[in-house]
């Protein structure tokens, strides 16, 4: 159980994570300050708040400084999937480091703990698998995904700067793929497009041979972890994410089997800098926070699936 009245300030949260971190907060009776610039989040994933006193919703760009108080600062604000943080690569560097540096300065101002949602883009396309926190990655510092992965790597350099400076309580967790209820539709993500694809009897779209591999958290897991980050003690970087590794092209059969669906497929090209396998080593999560993923693929599918049917369904 979260602690009463504690205050909690979201960046992107309205966002897929940031809206499922809002609700398990506000669930644990604590207040939520949400800054959003909707560039990518929606209001309706945090609409059943509006009229909860312990909750506030500020319209805000993060490249721009905010002065809000609250004790804890959990800073997710970014577009972060491939279609989206490429369709404005400068702005995404931007909003990562102006956002970043904006949220470290308001911490150091309140001395409140601040959480930074990095990501395991920042190993690269990796040659150390499983991916563990010690390892340094393989990255292009110019290619399509460089905006999005080298200003993770920045912002957390950031946060370590501002640590060893200012004695700042930092956590940094290393954030891997992630699905569930309230993805987007559109974000071009493996996950949305396969079941949206399937669902509406079209091609799955693999791009490249499908070989490469992905682990894909369900949220619920993911969110429990992160508060187990916040709530501890360890400035980190660690690992989250599930370690169950699998192909796109076994995603691809999961999910039309899932919903009992020809398969049909359709080969594309290969994304420039696409990472060729990724794993989570949760090892560190597993000893410092007895934190492991408790929902398999198969099950978190289900409710994936559902979500994604409804969603349709509106739209028809
Ligand atoms: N992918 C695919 N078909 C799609 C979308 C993605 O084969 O319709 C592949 C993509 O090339 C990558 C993996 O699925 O290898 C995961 O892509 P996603 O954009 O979901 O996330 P990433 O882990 O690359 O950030």
């Amino acid at each position: 159980m979260g602690k009463k009245g504690i205050k909690n300030i979201v960046t992107g949260g309205a966002g897929f994570l940031g809206s499922h971190l809002i609700d398990k907060l506000m669930y644990r009776g604590e207040s939520v300050i949400c800054l959003d610039n909707f560039l990518t989040g929606d209001k309706k994933n945090i609409k059943k708040w509006y009229k909860n006193k312990n909750f506030e919703l500020i319209n805000h760009d993060l490249t721009k400084p905010i002065f809000v108080e609250g004790d804890r600062i959990w800073h997710l604000g970014c577009p972060a999937s491939p279609s989206h943080y490429q369709t404005n690569p400068i702005y995404t560097a931007k909003t990562i480091f102006l956002g970043t540096l904006n949220m470290l300065d308001l911490a150091k101002k309140l001395k409140s703990k601040i959480f930074l949602a990095s990501t395991s883009e920042i190993y690269g396309d990796p040659k150390v698998h499983p991916q563990t926190e010690d390892y340094f990655g393989f990255v292009n510092p110019i290619g399509i995904r460089s905006c999005y992965t080298e200003g993770k790597r920045i912002a957390e350099t950031l946060f370590f700067d501002y640590q060893r400076l200012y004695n700042l309580d930092i956590r940094v967790a290393r954030i891997f793929n992630t699905y569930g209820p309230r993805m987007t539709i559109n974000d071009g993500r493996v996950m949305s497009n396969f079941i949206v694809q399937a669902l509406n009897h079209k091609p799955l779209t693999i791009y490249g041979d499908g070989l490469q591999t992905r682990s894909f958290c369900y949220v619920e897991d993911l969110i429990n972890a992160m508060i187990k980050v916040m709530d501890g003690t360890i400035f980190g970087p660690v690992n989250l994410g599930n370690h169950e590794e699998i192909s796109i092209l076994d995603l691809a059969k999961k999910i039309t089997k899932e919903i009992n669906s020809e398969m049909d497929l359709i080969f594309k090209d290969l994304p420039i800098d696409d990472p060729k396998r990724r794993q989570p080593s949760i090892a560190l999560a597993k000893n410092i926070y007895q934190w492991e993923p408790r929902i398999s693929l198969e099950k978190g599918l289900k409710p994936t699936i559902i979500y994604f049917k409804k969603l349709l369904k509106k739209m028809k």
